[in-house]
């Protein structure tokens, strides 16, 4: 979390602090003339945590940010990270007590996202991914280490195109959540995550903000789609939806929450990296050649010294025009 998310949670919580001790106040002022003790301040979120809206907030521990849902009436969690911040995440949601989560949702197979799976089985009614992930998960975690397909925890509630759970019925804490696969992205599965009456979408890793993404080609990635999955999920989404992302640059100032205009500006810079390499193709320029840029010209909040992901972002983007012509 950066210093802005920070600061933005403790306003938040500043707030609801108010006016959580302003109802109790006035109730005990009706039924009593002695002076009424003022309430405990609500207990502040553990370390990682941040209130979005209405019940929804994030977790930030290592990886792909968590979402989640806690209200009396419903809870859901939205990616796992690893073992270790799935455990604190776990142990820190907010309302949750010994009481079973509804949901878990995998927005995609990477291991950052889903290695903390098996901390939150044992508590999770299902768990749902779309259903190209269990075979991506095996695959990936073969390619990792040759026994670790055996100790993934997988999805048991798949699907192919769009998912929806209504939970809570009529009660206040209540809450309907939508997933939809728009096509391969990032990866061959991933999925968008919209929390509807709290107005928040959890991208996943579709929108990696201002920070030069991870392409899963062998994952079945594609940078085509990709930009056109950006432009239907800007269309899709109330448009004071407040979004999440599943990386930021750490040196940035964008973090992992944001609005509508950082999926343009995601869907500009996968543009732009296509764009770039078609030309440098047809000036013909090899692979090898094409794959040396530090960094991509206008788009200077991606920029950052070598060690960076642009090498490997303009490969997988030689590799994918270079495969459509044949
Ligand atoms: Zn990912």
């Amino acid at each position: 979390m950066n210093r802005r998310h920070f600061l933005h949670a403790s306003a938040i919580a500043a707030s609801l602090g108010l006016l959580s001790r302003g109802r109790l106040f006035s109730q005990v002022s009706q039924t009593t003339s002695a002076p009424a003790p003022l309430p405990p301040a609500p207990a502040p979120l553990p370390d990682g945590f941040v209130t979005l809206r209405r019940n929804v907030g994030i977790f930030n521990g290592r990886g792909g940010t968590i979402g989640w849902l806690a209200s009396p009436d419903a809870l859901a969690v939205v990616d796992t990270q690893f073992p270790d911040t799935a455990a604190k995440c776990l142990a820190g949601i907010p309302l949750r007590g010994d009481r079973r989560i509804d949901v878990l949702i995998n927005t995609h197979h990477h291991g950052d996202h889903t290695a903390g799976n098996p901390v939150f089985r044992p508590v999770v009614d299902k768990i749902v991914a779309h259903k190209n992930v269990p075979g991506l998960q095996r695959a990936a975690a073969a390619r990792g280490n040759p026994s670790a397909p055996d100790r993934q925890v997988y999805a048991d509630t798949t699907f192919a195109d769009t998912w929806k759970l209504e939970l809570g019925g009529t009660r206040a804490g209540a809450e309907t959540i939508h997933a939809r696969h728009l096509g391969p992205a990032h990866t061959g599965g991933d999925i968008i995550v919209f929390f509807e009456k709290a107005n928040v979408v959890h991208m996943g890793d579709l929108v990696f903000n201002r920070v030069y993404p991870v392409i899963d080609r062998g994952g079945g990635a594609s940078v085509t789609n990709w930009i056109t999955v950006l432009e239907t999920a800007a269309k899709t989404y109330p448009a004071d939806a407040i979004y999440v992302f599943g990386h930021a640059g750490a040196a940035s100032r964008f973090g992992v929450v944001g609005k509508r205009d950082d999926l343009l500006v995601m869907r500009d810079y996968l543009t732009g990296l296509l764009d770039h390499v078609r030309r440098q193709i047809a000036a013909g320029k090899t692979r090898g050649e094409i794959a040396t840029l530090e960094n991509l010209p206008g788009f200077p909040d991606y920029h950052m010294p070598r060690p960076n992901r642009l090498t490997a972002n303009l490969g997988v983007a030689y590799d994918e025009l270079t495969n459509a012509k044949t």
